[in-house]
């Protein structure tokens, strides 16, 4: 992953809070006196516009993180990441007359659509139906999309919902 920051690579790693993950026997004191130490155990994020801060994690267990070495951002992901992105390309209804099934089906299949998801679709397509294809990566999905419009056929790719970005302050308290 690249530092949204500065651009660096970023090194994948686990945070913890409150005690050194390599500090040995001390480590496992201060995790017996950290089971006791009332609430000292939460990281917080505080949006810069001083909206309600949310807890970003208050677990023991390491975190999934990442670490820019170069300007130091660190970024922690304490719940599993959200189902990857698609981009669908969607063929408008209504437009049976402007070339074949077979036509549309060879395009997806060129782009290497499976049969089981380019047939139903060219399908719809014929039935002058709005059919959708899904892609993981947008310039497979661009890719159908221009070799539709080039048989005269209208079509769109949606792409996913931008990320939501807010900046704030990260700190560990009670
Ligand atoms: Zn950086």
């Amino acid at each position: 992953m690249n530092c949204p920051r500065c651009g660096s690579d970023m090194r994948l790693g686990a945070a913890t809070i409150g005690i050194n993950p390599r500090s040995g026997y001390l480590s496992l004191a201060l995790r017996i006196v950290y089971a006791f130490w009332p609430r000292a155990d939460r990281l917080w994020f505080a949006p810069i516009d001083r909206s309600e801060p949310s807890m970003v994690t208050g677990q023991m267990q390491a975190q999934e993180a990442w670490r820019c070495e170069q300007c130091k951002l660190t970024v922690i992901t304490p719940e599993k990441p959200q189902r990857p992105p698609q981009w669908t390309v969607r063929i408008s209804e209504k437009q049976q007359g402007k070339t074949t099934r077979k036509a549309v089906y060879d395009a997806l299949r060129r782009h290497r659509v499976p049969h089981p998801i380019a047939s139903p679709a060219a399908n719809t397509f014929h039935a002058g139906g709005t059919s959708e294809v899904v892609f993981k990566d947008a310039v497979g999905a661009q890719a159908v999309a221009t070799d539709l419009q080039t048989l005269g056929i209208t079509t769109e790719v949606i792409s996913p919902p931008p990320v939501q970005k807010t900046a704030g302050a990260a700190e560990v308290k009670a």
